[in-house]
């Protein structure tokens, strides 16, 4: 098990529902060795792809995003939730449905902050059935930036979302595959990468 793993099976806690609880070092409380890892282990696996900006989505992949960021030295956009109908057009929109909250969200990022030069990591705490990156692929897309690499802290491969962006051609690196978990018991699997 890698160290993101061994933290997982230590202090998450399955919850009924599919939901992973991760709340005691990621994304409530959150554990900012431990982000530190992350940050270089993502800088480690897209080390050579010219990344110039870091993209996320509020609330909880902003301080993964941020402490990656350090290691990139480049700055980090995250897409805004919206509620407002009238949005002004100075911005890039995507509809995306919340997996935990089961609603779904206008997220706007100002075109200012995404360029056609941009060659754009996107990174975020979980992956589950993958509405958040394509929103944030759709916005960048719109952008005319490229999407050079995806970086995701825990994908659960039981859902389809990791599937869907690697058959869209995309470099998605994730640092945990959970394949399995049981609320009953509380038993997580890994899968072997
Ligand atoms: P997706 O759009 O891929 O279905 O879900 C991704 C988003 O939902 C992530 O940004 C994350 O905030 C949230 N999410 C999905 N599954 C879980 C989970 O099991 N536990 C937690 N804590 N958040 C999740």
């Amino acid at each position: 098990m890698n160290f993101l793993e061994e933290r997982i099976a230590r202090d998450g806690i399955v919850k009924e529902g599919n939901v992973l609880k991760v709340d005691s070092f990621l994304n409530h409380q959150m554990d900012i060795r431990l982000f530190d890892e992350i940050g270089a282990e993502f800088k480690r696996r897209f080390a050579d792809a010219g990344i110039n900006k870091i993209l996320t989505i509020e609330a909880s992949g902003i301080g993964i995003a941020c402490i990656a960021a350090r290691h990139f030295d480049v700055p980090v956009v995250f897409a805004k939730k919206s509620k407002s109908i009238n949005i002004e057009g100075e911005v890039y929109v995507a509809e995306v449905e919340s997996f935990t909250h089961k609603c779904k969200n206008n997220v706007i990022v100002s075109k200012k902050f995404l360029n056609p030069e941009d060659r754009v990591l996107i990174i975020d705490d979980f992956l589950a059935n993958g509405c958040a990156l394509q929103g944030l692929i759709s916005i960048v897309n719109e952008s005319g930036a490229t999407v050079e690499g995806i970086g995701i802290a825990i994908e659960k491969g039981f859902q389809p979302g990791g599937r869907i962006i690697r058959n869209l051609g995309y470099h998605l690196e994730s640092l945990a595959i959970v394949d399995s978990m049981n609320a009953e018991d509380g038993t997580i699997s890994f899968r072997e990468q």
